[in-house]
């Protein structure tokens, strides 16, 4: 300890300096009340700093008591953070002052960078190499400042100073960062470190998981989002660290404009916000609609432990609350199941007759303190439930103290015994933001209503499941030929630029990674069709394919089951008889195998202007669009991504065999994912692929790829049309 007090301050990396320093400067204070910088100033004041503060204004020689600094070049060397709140067109000057005097780190609050355009972003670059060059690190420019909570700095211009606890808060809003923080103090919500990002030209929000992986105050992390500087990184940070502390974000922007309009199935349905829910469930990141809810989840985590299981009890005095909380629980995934014969026996022998001893356990209006104590303490130790939502709907307020109490003494009667099972409560007592239940040394959140309170337990049940989870890493594959395969699509783009690959390349590039495609031979006139057909075996399948046929049953060119000579040769006419109609150029008739028993599903791989490559799994077929059942993980996807994927199908009971039909090789269509995911993290040209529909066949049997299509791409920003997506200057 002592020895930690008197290392020298250099030993402190940058980021210390910055989110925990012992000195700050504030350049920019001013005499002025009301100005940015002396708002800034004033906080660190009242917040009760125990460091040095220094202002720094050349028009002043004192300010609020303290020795005022000239210029930042005076301060004494080593100050650990400098604030600057000065006009935008000094702040490159204010910057090359305070790192000359040798200033560990900045927090620039500033507006007028990046945010305004081409000159403020040229501005902001300049700030930001200045930070770079010096070893430094910086917040911002254009943000509201940041909180350290349990050194009492407040170098931000909120009034508010958030009570102390163990969420890590960082906001990319400036403006919504105040009303946060008043949100965190009504809720009782306890905050280690409060960060408002801003422009985010040196530090992003990847830093700042990376300072709270480590940063003992912090327990959980929340996080305003509005984009995204670079996703991958974020989500392998996200998946490591979430595995001890948990990540909730909003991420604004649900609705994703700017998408290329696509031409394979997977590039439509990719095309939307649910690369970012898919991103966040494989990282474990739980995600909030609102901020609201962020901090309903944020006080669960917090303040409880995290539930074994998905089995709720609901304890409630009233039946209207009760049934709105077991539908929250329902739609989120929870149970609230019948307790066993034991469980409604104890709480039959003291409920009255009036009470229902199912669950949720209506108690009736006249239920008092003992009621409850015993009701909670009996299914809080029930072996079937994980975790209890407790209501309490007023029908006497006289009596509320009194019943609060039963409820505390039920939670602490279970915790005597060893008990750990987490308790959220909704109180409907007054109309204010209900603070925690504090029973003992514990906490017990509160929540207005009673879906409020199932919907963040059954948030963070399903964040327990991921990180109870296995995390073993994706399976490699060692029988592909990775050099072959990009080989190929060089020589392809170096002949055509970027394309849609034809039959005989796609065989081949799909081969190299040992993924096999039903075979089929093209042909152009009937007598070769039947020739080719008897080789093949009947039933076959004709379709008609060209270079420009993108959908080719959009055009009824596909025509199945053909039985015999005479319906494929009936059949070869017509689709000639299509392809002059269209005047399809360089058309010809595919002859395939017809595949007579499978599943129709597809994998697909579309390329997110954010995200990169992500791989897509769901019901295949002509109606994908319609049927929607196709969900996305972003690649390279590891083992427990492609079970997800595989999971998440409204197919699954197909897969998984009913009404006596034989179940399907679901192994193989998890090798055939995690293959495709290797394929295209291996073969980055690789930006479109459609394996649909892709045949899941009985158990031991495979699936068979019968219509696939691969487009590539030279340059895979180029490919997309909507841009990167975050603002000019985000610099991760
Ligand atoms: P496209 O997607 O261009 O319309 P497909 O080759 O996917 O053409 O064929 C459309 C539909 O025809 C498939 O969804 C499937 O139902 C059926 N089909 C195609 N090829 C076969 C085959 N070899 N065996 C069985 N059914 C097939
Ligand atoms: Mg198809």
């Amino acid at each position: 300890m002592t020895e930690q007090l008197l290392a020298p301050a250099t030993s402190r990396t940058a980021m210390q300096c910055l989110l925990d320093p012992r000195s700050v400067a504030v350049i920019g204070a001013s005499r002025t009340s009301g100005s940015l910088g002396r708002r800034v100033f004033d906080a660190l004041e009242s917040g009760g700093f125990a460091g040095a503060i220094y202002p720094v204004n050349a028009q002043a020689t004192e300010i609020g008591g303290r020795r005022c600094y000239a210029s930042a070049r005076d301060l004494p060397p080593g100050v650990d953070l400098a604030v600057i709140a000065v006009p935008s067109a000094h702040v490159l000057a204010a910057a090359d002052d305070a790192l000359a005097a040798g200033v560990r780190s900045l927090v620039v609050i500033t507006a007028g960078f990046a945010e305004t355009g081409p000159v403020g972003a040229e501005l902001q670059r300049q700030l930001a190499a200045k930070v770079t060059a010096a070893g430094a690190r910086m917040v911002g420019p254009n943000c509201l400042g940041l909180i350290n909570t349990k050194s009492r700095v407040n170098a931000s211009f909120s009034p508010v100073f958030p009570p102390r606890g163990r969420v890590a808060l960082s906001s990319q809003s400036g403006a919504l960062g105040l009303t946060i923080l008043e949100l965190a103090r009504d809720r009782g919500l306890g905050l280690s470190t409060f960060v408002s990002i801003g422009n985010k030209a040196n530090v992003s929000s990847n830093d700042l998981l990376e300072y709270w992986e480590n940063d003992a105050e912090t327990a959980v992390v929340t996080l305003y989002l509005e984009s995204f500087g670079n996703p991958r990184k974020f989500a392998e940070l996200a998946r490591r660290i979430g595995r001890t502390k948990p990540i909730i974000a909003v991420k604004s922007g649900r609705t994703r404009a700017g998408v290329r309009a696509a031409s394979s199935h997977t590039a439509a349905l990719a095309a939307s916000d649910e690369v970012v829910d898919a991103l966040f469930e494989s990282a474990g990141v739980i995600r909030a609609d609102t901020i609201d809810e962020m901090f309903d989840i944020a006080s669960a985590v917090s303040m409880q432990s995290l539930p074994a299981g998905r089995h709720i009890a609901i304890v409630t005095n009233a039946g209207g609350p009760g049934i709105l909380a077991v539908d929250a629980c329902e739609r989120g995934g929870l149970k609230v199941s019948e307790f066993t014969r034991a469980t409604r026996a104890t709480l039959k022998s003291f409920l009255n007759e009036a009470a229902s001893v199912g669950n949720p356990v209506d108690m009736v209006a006249s239920a008092g303190a003992d009621a409850y104590r015993r009701a909670i303490e009996t299914v809080l130790s029930a072996d079937e439930i994980d975790a209890v939502i407790v209501i309490y709907t007023p029908v006497d307020p006289a009596q509320s103290g009194m019943i609060l109490d039963g409820i505390r003494a039920g939670i602490a009667g279970a915790r005597a015994t060893g008990n750990v099972k987490p308790v959220v409560a909704c109180l409907m007592t007054d109309g204010a933001r209900p603070e925690p239940l504090v029973v003992g040394g514990e906490r017990v959140p509160v929540y207005v209503f009673p879906e409020n309170a199932a919907r963040a337990l059954s948030k963070v049940t399903r964040y327990a499941e991921w990180r109870h989870g296995n995390f073993g890493p994706a399976t490699r594959f060692s029988d592909v030929q990775t050099a072959q395969a990009r080989a190929l699509c060089a020589s392809v783009i170096a002949a055509r630029g970027d394309d849609w690959l034809r039959p005989d390349e796609l065989r081949q590039l799909l081969a190299a990674y040992g993924i096999a495609i039903t075979p089929g031979v093209a042909v152009r006139s009937a007598d070769v069709a039947a020739e080719r057909a008897n080789e093949l075996g009947y039933p076959v399948v004709a379709k008609l394919t060209s270079p420009s046929l993108v959908h080719k049953s959009d055009v009824d060119g596909v025509r199945v089951g053909l039985g015999n000579d005479e319906e494929l040769r009936a059949a070869f006419a017509d689709l000639m008889r299509v392809a002059q109609t269209l005047s399809l150029a360089d058309a010809a008739v595919l002859l395939q195998p017809m595949v007579g028993r499978g599943i129709e599903m597809m994998v697909g791989v579309a390329n997110d202007p954010l995200f990169g490559a992500v791989v897509g799994f769901g019901r295949g077929g002509t109606d994908v669009e319609i049927e929607r059942d196709v969900h996305f993980r972003v690649a390279p996807l590891v083992d427990r991504d492609a079970d997800a994927l595989i999971r998440q199908s409204r197919a699954l009971p197909r897969l998984l065999g009913y009404r006596g039909r034989p179940p399907a090789d679901v192994p193989a269509l998890r090798e055939l994912l995690l293959r495709v995911s290797q394929l295209v993290t291996d073969v980055p040209a690789i930006v479109e692929m459609d394996l649909n529909p892709v045949m899941a066949l009985p158990v031991g049997e495979g699936c068979a790829i019968v219509d696939a299509r691969v487009r590539l791409a030279s340059d895979v920003l180029r490919s997309t049309a909507g841009g990167r997506g975050q603002p000019a200057g985000s610099a991760s």
